[in-house]
Protein backbone atom coordinates (compact mmCIF):
# COMPACT_ATOMS: atom_id res chain seq x y z
CA UNK A 1 0.00 0.00 0.00
CA UNK A 2 1.05 3.74 -0.69
CA UNK A 3 1.45 6.13 -2.90
CA UNK A 4 3.51 6.39 -6.30
CA UNK A 5 3.68 8.62 -9.70
CA UNK A 6 5.44 9.02 -12.51
CA UNK A 7 8.78 10.76 -12.31
CA UNK A 8 11.02 11.73 -15.58
CA UNK A 9 14.81 9.78 -15.85
CA UNK A 10 15.62 12.99 -17.77
CA UNK A 11 15.21 15.70 -15.66
CA UNK A 12 13.90 14.50 -12.26
CA UNK A 13 10.30 16.46 -12.75
CA UNK A 14 7.82 14.70 -10.25
CA UNK A 15 4.32 14.27 -12.46
CA UNK A 16 1.55 14.56 -10.71
CA UNK A 17 -0.94 13.35 -13.67
CA UNK A 18 -0.14 9.94 -15.69
CA UNK A 19 1.37 11.42 -18.78
CA UNK A 20 3.12 9.37 -20.99
CA UNK A 21 5.73 12.50 -21.28
CA UNK A 22 7.59 15.15 -19.38
CA UNK A 23 5.68 18.07 -19.38
CA UNK A 24 9.14 19.99 -18.40
CA UNK A 25 11.30 18.51 -20.79
CA UNK A 26 9.07 16.15 -23.32
CA UNK A 27 11.26 13.14 -23.02
CA UNK A 28 9.26 10.56 -22.47
CA UNK A 29 11.88 8.50 -20.32
CA UNK A 30 9.47 7.93 -17.39
CA UNK A 31 9.43 5.61 -14.46
CA UNK A 32 7.31 4.62 -11.62
CA UNK A 33 8.50 5.80 -8.30
CA UNK A 34 6.95 5.15 -4.73
CA UNK A 35 6.16 8.07 -2.72
CA UNK A 36 6.66 9.02 0.70
CA UNK A 37 2.96 9.51 1.76
CA UNK A 38 3.86 12.46 4.03
CA UNK A 39 3.20 16.25 3.36
CA UNK A 40 0.94 18.80 4.96
CA UNK A 41 -2.42 20.39 5.09
CA UNK A 42 -2.84 23.28 2.59
CA UNK A 43 -6.29 23.14 3.12
CA UNK A 44 -9.40 21.56 4.07
CA UNK A 45 -13.09 21.69 4.98
CA UNK A 46 -15.99 20.16 6.75
CA UNK A 47 -18.39 17.87 5.18
CA UNK A 48 -21.66 17.87 6.33
CA UNK A 49 -24.46 17.26 3.72
CA UNK A 50 -23.02 13.74 2.06
CA UNK A 51 -24.62 11.10 -0.18
CA UNK A 52 -26.74 8.14 0.88
CA UNK A 53 -23.87 5.26 1.05
CA UNK A 54 -21.42 7.89 3.22
CA UNK A 55 -24.24 8.88 5.45
CA UNK A 56 -23.23 7.02 8.84
CA UNK A 57 -19.48 8.84 8.31
CA UNK A 58 -20.25 12.55 8.13
CA UNK A 59 -19.15 14.83 9.01
CA UNK A 60 -15.80 13.90 7.88
CA UNK A 61 -13.12 16.48 6.95
CA UNK A 62 -11.76 16.67 3.07
CA UNK A 63 -8.18 17.68 3.12
CA UNK A 64 -5.94 19.09 0.44
CA UNK A 65 -2.09 17.72 1.45
CA UNK A 66 0.60 19.21 -0.47
CA UNK A 67 3.28 16.08 -0.37
CA UNK A 68 7.32 15.97 0.20
CA UNK A 69 7.27 15.11 -3.43
CA UNK A 70 5.64 18.66 -4.19
CA UNK A 71 2.27 17.14 -5.49
CA UNK A 72 -1.17 17.79 -3.69
CA UNK A 73 -3.49 15.09 -3.57
CA UNK A 74 -7.26 15.70 -1.95
CA UNK A 75 -7.74 12.39 0.89
CA UNK A 76 -10.34 12.20 3.80
CA UNK A 77 -9.03 12.92 7.51
CA UNK A 78 -8.47 10.86 10.28
CA UNK A 79 -7.58 12.87 13.29
CA UNK A 80 -9.37 14.79 15.94
CA UNK A 81 -7.56 18.31 15.44
CA UNK A 82 -7.25 19.62 11.75
CA UNK A 83 -5.38 22.93 10.99
CA UNK A 84 -3.42 24.20 8.22
CA UNK A 85 0.18 23.42 8.17
CA UNK A 86 -0.28 20.51 10.24
CA UNK A 87 2.21 17.35 9.15
CA UNK A 88 0.56 14.41 8.15
CA UNK A 89 1.14 10.79 6.55
CA UNK A 90 -1.24 8.49 4.81
CA UNK A 91 -2.98 6.26 7.05
CA UNK A 92 -4.54 3.56 3.73
CA UNK A 93 -6.26 4.07 0.43
CA UNK A 94 -9.79 2.40 0.22
CA UNK A 95 -11.77 2.61 -2.92
CA UNK A 96 -8.96 4.78 -4.41
CA UNK A 97 -9.50 7.41 -1.51
CA UNK A 98 -6.55 8.42 0.07
CA UNK A 99 -7.08 8.61 4.70
CA UNK A 100 -4.03 10.66 5.94
CA UNK A 101 -3.92 10.94 9.64
CA UNK A 102 -1.17 13.06 11.64
CA UNK A 103 1.77 12.23 11.60
CA UNK A 104 2.88 10.45 14.62
CA UNK A 105 -1.26 9.19 15.48
CA UNK A 106 -1.40 5.29 16.37
CA UNK A 107 -2.34 3.06 13.69
CA UNK A 108 -6.03 2.36 14.37
CA UNK A 109 -7.38 -1.17 14.63
ZN1 LIG B 1 11.66 15.87 -17.74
Amino acid sequence: MGLTAKYCINCDHTLSTDKYYCPVCFSDRLEEKRLSGRGEIYSFTNIYAVPKPLADQAPYYIVLVDLEEGLRVTARYNGDHVEIGKKVELESIDRRAYYFRPIGARERD
